[in-house]
């Protein structure tokens, strides 16, 4: 199909998709859509892409509404194959932009008094809200979700509740139209602009910091430390010098930013060795992260028990060497970390201890499969619901870092167990079998998603980090 037409069809299904808002919106968000469209038939790569990742493109383009059936052609379309497309249809209102109230939920608010605010009263708030089971939506409203009425008045100079619009976010909410005394009830879904970003790092005090002084959301930084959280510890392994980069999406909507999206790819070089991750969804449409030749990211174990970066920002594990002992001495690894920072089980398995322990102080025993078992001492507490029994997933939080049992300061003392024997896990974790990889019958779908995806992440590296990135020191 030529560009053109793909273009013209796409900005009919966006019309179609945003019609429900006001008519001084559709040309706005047509010609946003024909954007985003045109940044996402584009390549990634770096010969479009200003040094700091963004394309800009300014088009101009005939978008005078044209009201045919919305067909299936979708944003998911111009990207990566996605979860199926839910089909939405939307019936064009044109209205006049001033009649719609828009009120933001905030806290302490409830439908009642957001109903009084616009002039409505309980009565219509009850019509709305019985109208329909869906409507019951409306019983779960959280402050930050935004309200809109429209109440067009009529020849009486009464209003009544035309439409009213729920967003939980800018990408999805409800919309309540008035038919015969009744409302009617439709899911909104917007699609967001994805812009790619590419972001390179380098490694002088801590990952987070690094991040901070490219201003790569801490969002990003955490997804990053997550996807590499099977191979790299992240409190241990990460040395001045290491550097990583990252290739994620920002959203957009309606030209304005929305928050930042997954990541697509991303690499993270450790003491000179490197590790590249890529995004695929796969035919079930989970996505997750593999190398390039389709092993996954995810291994049987987390490399760190610690989940350093929901507690403290900037804790600087280099600073002051965490470990405080070695395994020689007493068969575990000791991390010293601020009291409460968050620990996680590092596989699935099932507790079998919650409880004081003597010098051990509260210790958390997890049992996993193949014969492995987890100890994690001195814990300040444990986290709601961890007990005996207690079924737990790679990644759960089980306790927080404390200073219980015989420890001088907070840190958690973390054992590895193979069969009753005590394992060293920063060596031992090599030795396991192999993480689980692409299925042989998937790799042709796994390869044609990602070689692209790669080459391109791949021409990004070797130019940022030959011409841009010189590591300094602060
Ligand atoms: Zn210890």
């Amino acid at each position: 199909m030529e560009l053109t037409e793909l273009i013209k069809q796409f900005v009919r299904k966006q019309t179609l998709v945003v019609s429900h808002y006001p008519r001084g919106h559709l040309t706005l968000a047509g010609a946003l859509c024909g954007l985003v469209l045109v940044l996402l038939v584009l390549p990634l790569g770096g010969d479009d892409l200003e040094p700091n990742g963004r394309a800009e493109i300014v088009l101009d383009m005939d978008l005078s509404p044209k009201q045919e059936q919305p067909d299936a052609l979708a944003l998911s379309d111009f990207v990566m194959p996605l979860q199926a497309t839910p089909q939405i249809e939307v019936q064009p209102v044109l209205e006049d932009v001033t009649l719609w109230r828009n009120i933001e939920v905030k806290s302490g608010d409830n439908l009642s008094s957001i109903f009084s605010k616009v002039g409505l009263s309980d009565q219509d708030l009850f019509r709305v809200l019985n109208s329909s089971d869906e409507a019951k939506v409306l019983n779960q409203v959280y402050p930050g979700y935004q309200l809109d009425f429209l109440i067009p008045v009529n020849v009486d100079g009464k209003g009544e509740l035309e439409q009213l619009r729920l967003l939980k976010s800018p990408l999805e909410g409800f919309l309540f139209t008035l038919n015969n005394n009744n409302y009617d009830v439709e899911s909104i879904l917007n699609f967001p602009q994805l812009r790619p970003t590419f972001k390179v790092g380098t490694i002088a005090d801590s990952l987070f910091m690094a991040g901070q002084r490219e201003q790569i959301p801490a969002v990003t930084i955490m997804e990053m430390a997550n996807i590499f959280g099977g191979v790299i510890d992240f409190i241990l392994d990460p040395r001045a010098g290491d550097d990583f980069s990252i290739l994620y999406d920002e959203k957009y909507l309606d030209g304005e930013f929305i928050g930042h999206g997954d990541i697509l790819a991303t690499q993270y070089t450790n003491q000179g060795k490197t590790f590249t991750a890529v995004r695929y969804i796969n035919e079930e449409g989970e996505a997750g992260y593999y190398n390039a030749e389709g092993e996954s990211m995810r291994k049987a174990f987390l490399r760190s028990p610690l989940d350093v970066f929901r507690i403290s920002s900037n804790f600087n594990p280099s600073r002051r060497h965490p470990i405080l002992n070695t395994i020689r001495a007493h068969k575990g690894t000791d991390y010293a970390a601020p009291r409460g920072t968050p620990i996680r089980a590092t596989s699935d398995g099932q507790v079998t201890r919650a409880s004081r322990n003597g010098s051990f102080g509260n210790l958390v025993i997890v049992k996993h499969a193949g014969g492995f078992e987890t100890k994690y001492a001195h814990l300040s507490k444990y986290a709601n619901g961890v007990k005996k029994g207690k079924r737990v997933r790679q990644g759960d939080i089980i306790g927080y870092v404390g200073t219980t049992g015989s420890a001088t300061g907070p840190h958690l003392h973390y054992e590895f167990l193979m069969g009753g024997v005590h394992q060293n896990p920063r060596t031992i974790i090599d030795k396991l079998p192999k993480a689980e990889s692409i299925d042989p019958a998937e790799m042709d779908s796994f390869r044609t998603q990602t070689a692209d995806l790669l080459k391109r992440f791949s021409d990004m590296n070797s130019t940022t980090f030959i011409t841009l990135n010189q590591p300094s020191a602060d």
